[in-house]
Protein backbone atom coordinates (compact mmCIF):
# COMPACT_ATOMS: atom_id res chain seq x y z
CA UNK A 1 0.00 0.00 0.00
CA UNK A 2 1.33 3.71 -1.21
CA UNK A 3 0.49 6.61 0.93
CA UNK A 4 0.62 9.70 -1.42
CA UNK A 5 1.29 12.43 1.19
CA UNK A 6 2.34 14.76 -1.81
CA UNK A 7 -0.29 17.23 -1.46
CA UNK A 8 0.53 17.70 2.59
CA UNK A 9 2.47 20.53 1.58
CA UNK A 10 2.47 23.20 3.91
CA UNK A 11 5.09 25.55 4.95
CA UNK A 12 3.67 27.92 7.47
CA UNK A 13 5.91 30.40 9.94
CA UNK A 14 4.82 31.40 13.49
CA UNK A 15 6.62 33.40 16.15
CA UNK A 16 9.47 30.54 16.71
CA UNK A 17 8.29 27.90 14.67
CA UNK A 18 7.27 26.24 11.30
CA UNK A 19 4.46 24.23 10.29
CA UNK A 20 5.61 22.20 7.38
CA UNK A 21 3.83 18.99 5.37
CA UNK A 22 5.19 15.51 5.27
CA UNK A 23 5.18 16.04 1.41
CA UNK A 24 6.18 19.59 1.09
CA UNK A 25 8.82 19.68 -1.35
CA UNK A 26 12.48 21.62 -0.13
CA UNK A 27 12.03 23.85 -3.07
CA UNK A 28 8.68 24.72 -2.06
CA UNK A 29 9.46 25.14 1.80
CA UNK A 30 12.08 27.78 1.10
CA UNK A 31 10.08 29.90 -1.56
CA UNK A 32 7.12 30.34 0.55
CA UNK A 33 9.09 30.58 3.82
CA UNK A 34 11.75 33.21 2.05
CA UNK A 35 8.76 35.37 1.39
CA UNK A 36 7.53 35.24 5.24
CA UNK A 37 11.49 36.53 6.46
CA UNK A 38 12.25 33.00 7.79
CA UNK A 39 13.62 29.53 7.00
CA UNK A 40 13.95 25.74 7.95
CA UNK A 41 16.37 22.80 7.60
CA UNK A 42 16.59 20.88 4.31
CA UNK A 43 18.31 18.76 2.87
CA UNK A 44 20.80 19.15 -0.97
CA UNK A 45 18.08 18.52 -3.47
CA UNK A 46 15.06 20.60 -4.23
CA UNK A 47 12.59 17.93 -4.35
CA UNK A 48 13.31 15.79 -1.12
CA UNK A 49 10.34 15.96 1.55
CA UNK A 50 10.33 16.22 5.42
CA UNK A 51 8.09 12.97 5.67
CA UNK A 52 11.30 10.75 4.99
CA UNK A 53 13.73 13.40 5.44
CA UNK A 54 13.16 14.22 9.03
CA UNK A 55 12.24 10.97 10.46
CA UNK A 56 15.49 9.66 9.47
CA UNK A 57 17.81 12.88 10.58
CA UNK A 58 18.26 15.50 8.25
CA UNK A 59 21.59 16.39 7.33
CA UNK A 60 21.95 19.81 4.72
CA UNK A 61 24.15 22.66 4.22
CA UNK A 62 22.93 23.61 7.49
CA UNK A 63 23.97 20.94 10.11
CA UNK A 64 27.36 22.44 11.04
CA UNK A 65 25.32 25.40 12.17
CA UNK A 66 21.87 24.53 13.27
CA UNK A 67 22.37 20.70 13.63
CA UNK A 68 20.32 17.96 12.28
CA UNK A 69 16.94 18.99 10.66
CA UNK A 70 15.28 16.32 13.19
CA UNK A 71 17.44 18.33 15.81
CA UNK A 72 14.44 21.09 15.14
CA UNK A 73 11.59 19.69 15.68
CA UNK A 74 9.53 20.79 18.36
CA UNK A 75 6.23 18.75 17.32
CA UNK A 76 4.40 16.52 14.90
CA UNK A 77 1.13 15.37 14.70
CA UNK A 78 1.20 11.31 13.42
CA UNK A 79 -1.49 9.51 12.25
CA UNK A 80 -1.53 5.86 14.42
CA UNK A 81 -1.94 2.48 12.47
CA UNK A 82 -4.69 1.77 14.86
CA UNK A 83 -6.51 5.46 13.04
CA UNK A 84 -5.57 7.87 16.37
CA UNK A 85 -3.92 10.99 15.69
CA UNK A 86 -1.89 11.74 18.24
CA UNK A 87 0.07 15.15 18.75
CA UNK A 88 3.54 14.49 19.90
CA UNK A 89 6.46 16.45 21.46
CA UNK A 90 8.89 16.77 24.53
CA UNK A 91 5.85 16.24 26.69
CA UNK A 92 3.27 13.97 24.60
CA UNK A 93 3.94 10.68 23.63
CA UNK A 94 7.64 11.66 24.69
CA UNK A 95 9.27 7.82 23.32
CA UNK A 96 7.17 8.29 19.62
CA UNK A 97 8.85 11.97 19.76
CA UNK A 98 12.13 10.47 20.35
CA UNK A 99 12.29 8.25 17.89
CA UNK A 100 10.24 10.46 15.32
CA UNK A 101 14.12 12.01 15.20
CA UNK A 102 16.31 9.28 13.58
CA UNK A 103 14.44 6.33 13.67
CA UNK A 104 13.42 6.67 10.11
CA UNK A 105 10.60 7.17 8.17
CA UNK A 106 7.19 4.43 7.57
CA UNK A 107 8.20 2.69 10.74
CA UNK A 108 5.84 4.67 13.52
CA UNK A 109 2.79 6.61 11.66
CA UNK A 110 1.91 8.72 9.49
CA UNK A 111 3.16 11.77 10.22
CA UNK A 112 0.85 14.80 8.86
CA UNK A 113 2.66 17.52 10.57
CA UNK A 114 5.82 18.92 11.57
CA UNK A 115 6.51 21.64 13.75
CA UNK A 116 10.46 22.59 13.58
CA UNK A 117 12.15 25.45 14.74
CA UNK A 118 12.69 28.27 12.37
CA UNK A 119 16.06 29.47 11.05
CA UNK A 120 16.27 33.02 11.02
CA UNK A 121 18.94 33.25 8.27
CA UNK A 122 18.02 35.80 5.99
CA UNK A 123 21.32 35.52 3.51
CA UNK A 124 24.15 33.20 2.85
CA UNK A 125 26.83 32.64 0.76
CA UNK A 126 26.63 30.13 -2.17
CA UNK A 127 30.14 29.09 -3.28
CA UNK A 128 31.18 26.53 -5.61
CA UNK A 129 34.61 25.65 -6.37
CA UNK A 130 35.68 22.63 -9.51
CA UNK A 131 39.21 21.24 -9.18
CA UNK A 132 41.69 18.94 -11.46
CA UNK A 133 41.08 14.87 -10.62
CA UNK A 134 44.68 15.08 -11.08
CA UNK A 135 44.48 17.01 -7.46
CA UNK A 136 42.13 14.68 -6.14
CA UNK A 137 44.90 12.92 -3.35
CA UNK A 138 45.45 16.68 -1.95
CA UNK A 139 41.82 17.70 -2.07
CA UNK A 140 40.55 15.01 -0.17
CA UNK A 141 42.03 15.42 2.75
CA UNK A 142 42.66 18.91 2.47
CA UNK A 143 38.38 18.90 2.62
CA UNK A 144 38.28 16.69 5.35
CA UNK A 145 40.27 19.12 7.48
CA UNK A 146 38.78 21.93 6.14
CA UNK A 147 35.23 20.89 6.64
CA UNK A 148 36.48 19.10 10.71
CA UNK A 149 37.55 22.54 11.53
CA UNK A 150 36.31 25.73 10.09
CA UNK A 151 33.45 27.52 11.97
CA UNK A 152 30.44 26.14 12.05
CA UNK A 153 28.73 28.67 9.13
CA UNK A 154 30.57 26.12 6.45
CA UNK A 155 28.49 23.80 4.85
CA UNK A 156 29.97 21.57 1.96
CA UNK A 157 29.67 18.69 -0.16
CA UNK A 158 32.59 17.48 -2.00
CA UNK A 159 32.03 15.10 -5.21
CA UNK A 160 34.28 13.40 -7.68
CA UNK A 161 32.02 12.75 -10.49
CA UNK A 162 33.14 10.06 -13.56
CA UNK A 163 30.89 10.43 -16.22
CA UNK A 164 29.88 7.20 -18.68
CA UNK A 165 32.83 6.90 -20.79
CA UNK A 166 34.99 10.01 -19.81
CA UNK A 167 38.16 9.21 -18.81
CA UNK A 168 39.32 10.03 -15.60
CA UNK A 169 41.94 12.46 -16.09
CA UNK A 170 39.32 14.54 -17.86
CA UNK A 171 36.92 14.71 -14.98
CA UNK A 172 36.71 17.64 -12.19
CA UNK A 173 36.00 17.42 -8.40
CA UNK A 174 33.77 19.50 -6.93
CA UNK A 175 33.41 21.75 -3.88
CA UNK A 176 30.73 23.34 -3.22
CA UNK A 177 27.98 24.33 -1.04
CA UNK A 178 26.44 27.50 1.31
CA UNK A 179 28.51 29.49 4.16
CA UNK A 180 25.98 31.27 6.80
CA UNK A 181 28.83 33.88 7.22
CA UNK A 182 29.99 37.24 5.39
CA UNK A 183 30.87 36.68 2.22
CA UNK A 184 34.55 38.10 3.23
CA UNK A 185 34.76 35.17 6.02
CA UNK A 186 33.91 32.90 2.97
CA UNK A 187 36.52 34.25 0.59
CA UNK A 188 39.24 33.62 3.88
CA UNK A 189 37.89 29.97 4.13
CA UNK A 190 38.19 29.08 0.48
CA UNK A 191 41.91 30.14 0.59
CA UNK A 192 42.60 28.07 3.17
CA UNK A 193 40.75 25.01 1.60
CA UNK A 194 43.49 26.05 -1.36
CA UNK A 195 46.20 26.37 0.69
CA UNK A 196 45.33 22.68 2.56
CA UNK A 197 45.20 21.42 -1.16
CA UNK A 198 48.64 22.97 -1.82
CA UNK A 199 46.87 23.45 -5.17
CA UNK A 200 44.60 26.26 -6.82
CA UNK A 201 40.96 24.78 -8.15
CA UNK A 202 40.55 24.92 -11.83
CA UNK A 203 37.46 27.94 -10.95
CA UNK A 204 35.94 29.27 -7.93
CA UNK A 205 33.05 31.04 -8.12
CA UNK A 206 30.89 32.78 -4.78
CA UNK A 207 27.58 35.17 -4.47
CA UNK A 208 26.18 36.25 -1.12
CA UNK A 209 22.17 36.36 -1.68
CA UNK A 210 18.96 35.89 -0.24
CA UNK A 211 18.99 32.82 2.06
CA UNK A 212 16.59 30.85 -0.32
CA UNK A 213 18.48 31.71 -3.58
CA UNK A 214 21.86 30.97 -2.04
CA UNK A 215 20.27 27.55 -1.56
CA UNK A 216 18.59 27.44 -5.12
CA UNK A 217 21.98 28.13 -6.61
CA UNK A 218 23.33 25.10 -4.42
CA UNK A 219 20.50 22.99 -6.07
CA UNK A 220 21.38 24.18 -9.54
CA UNK A 221 18.30 25.52 -9.98
CA UNK A 222 19.46 29.28 -11.23
CA UNK A 223 19.19 28.21 -14.58
CA UNK A 224 15.99 26.46 -14.82
CA UNK A 225 12.33 27.50 -13.91
CA UNK A 226 11.01 27.35 -10.45
CA UNK A 227 8.52 25.43 -11.87
CA UNK A 228 11.23 22.99 -13.63
CA UNK A 229 12.94 22.66 -10.09
CA UNK A 230 10.85 20.36 -8.77
CA UNK A 231 10.06 15.69 -8.74
CA UNK A 232 9.31 14.64 -12.18
CA UNK A 233 5.65 14.04 -12.60
CA UNK A 234 4.72 17.14 -9.62
CA UNK A 235 3.46 19.86 -12.09
CA UNK A 236 4.10 19.63 -16.05
CA UNK A 237 7.12 21.18 -15.89
CA UNK A 238 9.09 19.81 -13.41
CA UNK A 239 12.26 17.77 -14.41
CA UNK A 240 14.29 17.21 -11.50
CA UNK A 241 14.26 13.15 -11.67
CA UNK A 242 14.50 10.51 -8.90
CA UNK A 243 13.86 7.72 -11.34
CA UNK A 244 17.38 6.59 -12.34
CA UNK A 245 19.09 3.19 -11.31
CA UNK A 246 21.25 3.63 -8.64
CA UNK A 247 23.34 1.76 -6.36
CA UNK A 248 25.50 2.96 -3.48
CA UNK A 249 27.19 2.25 0.09
CA UNK A 250 27.14 5.38 2.04
CA UNK A 251 28.81 5.19 5.66
CA UNK A 252 29.64 8.30 8.60
CA UNK A 253 33.46 8.47 8.98
CA UNK A 254 34.93 10.25 12.37
CA UNK A 255 38.77 10.60 11.67
CA UNK A 256 40.60 11.53 8.84
CA UNK A 257 42.43 9.97 5.83
CA UNK A 258 46.33 9.26 5.73
CA UNK A 259 47.53 9.03 2.24
CA UNK A 260 47.60 5.59 1.82
CA UNK A 261 43.53 5.51 2.34
CA UNK A 262 43.04 8.19 -0.14
CA UNK A 263 44.94 6.30 -2.53
CA UNK A 264 42.88 3.14 -1.80
CA UNK A 265 39.54 5.17 -2.17
CA UNK A 266 40.63 7.05 -5.01
CA UNK A 267 41.99 3.44 -6.55
CA UNK A 268 38.31 2.25 -5.70
CA UNK A 269 36.59 4.81 -7.36
CA UNK A 270 38.35 4.25 -10.56
CA UNK A 271 38.56 0.57 -10.79
CA UNK A 272 37.66 -1.76 -13.51
CA UNK A 273 34.94 1.13 -14.79
CA UNK A 274 31.61 -0.24 -16.67
CA UNK A 275 30.09 0.93 -19.67
CA UNK A 276 27.18 3.07 -19.36
CA UNK A 277 28.11 3.56 -15.05
CA UNK A 278 28.41 6.35 -13.66
CA UNK A 279 30.11 6.85 -10.57
CA UNK A 280 30.28 9.48 -8.05
CA UNK A 281 32.37 9.85 -4.76
CA UNK A 282 30.02 12.00 -2.89
CA UNK A 283 31.18 13.37 0.65
CA UNK A 284 29.16 15.48 3.04
CA UNK A 285 30.07 17.68 5.79
CA UNK A 286 28.47 16.48 9.08
CA UNK A 287 29.18 17.42 12.65
CA UNK A 288 29.00 20.72 14.38
CA UNK A 289 25.95 21.62 16.18
CA UNK A 290 24.72 17.95 15.52
CA UNK A 291 27.68 16.68 17.45
CA UNK A 292 26.94 18.43 20.51
CA UNK A 293 24.32 16.20 21.49
CA UNK A 294 24.46 12.38 23.12
CA UNK A 295 23.94 9.32 21.34
CA UNK A 296 20.64 8.63 22.67
CA UNK A 297 19.42 11.97 23.28
CA UNK A 298 17.51 11.68 19.90
CA UNK A 299 17.13 7.96 18.15
CA UNK A 300 19.33 9.86 15.45
CA UNK A 301 22.67 8.10 16.97
CA UNK A 302 25.52 9.46 14.78
CA UNK A 303 26.76 12.18 17.11
CA UNK A 304 30.93 11.56 15.98
CA UNK A 305 30.31 12.20 12.78
CA UNK A 306 31.99 14.16 11.11
CA UNK A 307 30.99 13.49 7.10
CA UNK A 308 28.94 10.94 5.11
CA UNK A 309 31.08 9.53 2.52
CA UNK A 310 29.43 7.33 -0.07
CA UNK A 311 29.98 5.30 -3.23
CA UNK A 312 27.32 5.97 -6.02
CA UNK A 313 27.05 4.09 -9.12
CA UNK A 314 24.34 5.08 -11.61
CA UNK A 315 22.98 4.39 -15.18
CA UNK A 316 20.63 6.30 -17.40
CA UNK A 317 18.24 3.77 -17.72
CA UNK A 318 16.06 2.72 -14.98
CA UNK A 319 16.06 -0.98 -16.07
CA UNK A 320 19.55 -2.11 -16.98
CA UNK A 321 20.65 -5.63 -17.64
CA UNK A 322 21.37 -7.95 -14.74
CA UNK A 323 24.93 -7.52 -15.83
CA UNK A 324 25.07 -4.10 -15.45
CA UNK A 325 23.34 -3.95 -12.08
CA UNK A 326 25.41 -6.35 -10.71
CA UNK A 327 28.28 -5.07 -11.46
CA UNK A 328 27.28 -1.63 -10.13
CA UNK A 329 26.61 -3.82 -6.82
CA UNK A 330 29.90 -5.04 -6.97
CA UNK A 331 31.48 -2.10 -7.59
CA UNK A 332 29.77 -0.20 -4.57
CA UNK A 333 30.66 -3.43 -2.33
CA UNK A 334 34.07 -2.29 -3.17
CA UNK A 335 33.29 1.18 -2.11
CA UNK A 336 31.76 -0.20 1.24
CA UNK A 337 35.23 -2.01 2.01
CA UNK A 338 37.21 0.66 0.94
CA UNK A 339 35.25 2.96 3.63
CA UNK A 340 34.84 -0.21 6.20
CA UNK A 341 38.22 1.20 8.34
CA UNK A 342 36.41 4.93 8.87
CA UNK A 343 32.86 3.63 9.42
CA UNK A 344 31.03 4.72 12.74
CA UNK A 345 27.70 3.90 11.18
CA UNK A 346 25.31 4.06 8.38
CA UNK A 347 22.58 6.48 7.36
CA UNK A 348 19.16 5.35 7.16
CA UNK A 349 18.14 8.10 4.97
CA UNK A 350 20.98 7.04 2.19
CA UNK A 351 19.95 3.36 2.70
CA UNK A 352 22.97 1.26 1.34
CA UNK A 353 22.38 -1.71 -1.11
CA UNK A 354 24.04 -4.24 1.10
CA UNK A 355 23.71 -3.76 4.47
CA UNK A 356 23.11 -7.06 6.70
CA UNK A 357 23.83 -5.53 9.87
CA UNK A 358 21.81 -2.54 9.27
CA UNK A 359 20.26 -2.61 12.81
CA UNK A 360 23.62 -1.81 14.52
CA UNK A 361 24.57 0.20 11.40
CA UNK A 362 21.66 2.65 11.81
CA UNK A 363 20.54 2.99 14.87
CA UNK A 364 23.37 1.11 17.05
CA UNK A 365 22.75 1.08 20.70
CA UNK A 366 19.33 2.81 19.95
CA UNK A 367 18.11 -0.06 18.36
CA UNK A 368 16.19 -1.87 21.67
CA UNK A 369 14.27 1.42 22.64
CA UNK A 370 13.25 1.81 19.11
CA UNK A 371 12.01 -1.51 18.97
CA UNK A 372 10.01 -0.64 22.46
CA UNK A 373 8.31 2.42 20.84
CA UNK A 374 7.37 0.27 17.61
CA UNK A 375 5.67 -2.22 20.34
CA UNK A 376 4.33 0.84 22.05
CA UNK A 377 2.69 2.63 19.07
CA UNK A 378 2.22 0.25 15.96
CA UNK A 379 1.34 -3.49 18.29
CA UNK A 380 0.78 -5.37 15.06
CA UNK A 381 3.19 -4.18 12.51
CA UNK A 382 1.18 -2.33 10.24
CA UNK A 383 3.98 -0.37 8.98
CA UNK A 384 6.54 -2.40 7.79
CA UNK A 385 9.16 -2.95 4.83
CA UNK A 386 12.60 -4.91 4.49
CA UNK A 387 14.49 -2.73 7.17
CA UNK A 388 11.32 -1.24 9.26
CA UNK A 389 12.21 -1.30 13.38
CA UNK A 390 11.33 -4.75 14.36
CA UNK A 391 11.65 -6.53 10.75
C1 LIG B 1 18.42 13.51 -4.85
C2 LIG B 1 18.41 13.24 -3.37
C3 LIG B 1 19.19 14.03 -2.53
C4 LIG B 1 19.19 13.83 -1.17
N1 LIG B 1 19.92 14.64 -0.34
C5 LIG B 1 19.86 14.48 1.00
C6 LIG B 1 20.53 15.35 1.89
O1 LIG B 1 21.18 16.29 1.48
N2 LIG B 1 20.45 15.11 3.21
C7 LIG B 1 19.73 14.07 3.72
O2 LIG B 1 19.69 13.94 4.94
N3 LIG B 1 19.07 13.24 2.90
C8 LIG B 1 19.12 13.42 1.57
N4 LIG B 1 18.46 12.56 0.74
C9 LIG B 1 17.80 11.40 1.32
C10 LIG B 1 16.41 11.75 1.83
O3 LIG B 1 16.48 12.35 3.10
C11 LIG B 1 15.61 10.45 1.89
O4 LIG B 1 15.51 9.88 0.61
C12 LIG B 1 14.25 10.69 2.49
O5 LIG B 1 13.71 9.46 2.88
C13 LIG B 1 13.33 11.39 1.51
O6 LIG B 1 12.11 11.62 2.11
P1 LIG B 1 10.82 11.86 1.19
O7 LIG B 1 9.67 12.03 2.13
O8 LIG B 1 11.14 12.94 0.24
O9 LIG B 1 10.74 10.50 0.33
P2 LIG B 1 9.74 9.27 0.29
O10 LIG B 1 10.34 8.34 -0.70
O11 LIG B 1 8.33 9.71 0.10
O12 LIG B 1 9.82 8.63 1.73
C14 LIG B 1 10.98 8.00 2.18
C15 LIG B 1 10.67 7.18 3.41
O13 LIG B 1 10.03 7.96 4.42
C16 LIG B 1 8.76 7.44 4.74
N5 LIG B 1 7.82 8.55 4.85
C17 LIG B 1 7.52 9.48 3.92
N6 LIG B 1 6.58 10.30 4.37
C18 LIG B 1 6.26 9.90 5.62
C19 LIG B 1 5.35 10.36 6.60
N7 LIG B 1 4.54 11.37 6.35
N8 LIG B 1 5.28 9.72 7.77
C20 LIG B 1 6.08 8.66 8.01
N9 LIG B 1 6.98 8.18 7.12
C21 LIG B 1 7.06 8.79 5.94
C22 LIG B 1 8.39 6.51 3.59
O14 LIG B 1 7.56 5.48 4.04
C23 LIG B 1 9.73 6.00 3.17
O15 LIG B 1 10.13 4.92 3.99
C24 LIG B 1 18.43 12.76 -0.64
C25 LIG B 1 17.65 11.97 -1.48
C26 LIG B 1 17.62 12.21 -2.84
C27 LIG B 1 16.75 11.36 -3.73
Amino acid sequence: MVLDVSRINHAVPNSRTVHVGPGTQSIDALTTLSKQQTQLLTGTCPTVCPGGYYSGGGIGMQTRKYGMGSDRLVSATVVLADGRIVSTSRTQEPELFWALRGGGGGNFGVVVDFEVRRIDQPRAVYYNTQWSFADIQTVLPAWQEWTATASVDLGSTMVAVLPDGLPEENTLVFVYGVHHGTQAALDTSLDQLASLAGAAPLSRVSAELPYAEAMQKMYGCDQISMEACHRVGTNPEASVHRGTFQRDAFRFVSRPFAAADVSRAVDTLVADRHPGQTRVLNCMSVGGVANERSRSETAFVHRDAQWVMGYVATYADANPSAADAAAATTWTDAGAVALEPFSTGAYVNFPSYDLPDWREQYYAENYPRLVRAKTAFDRYNFFRHPRSIGA
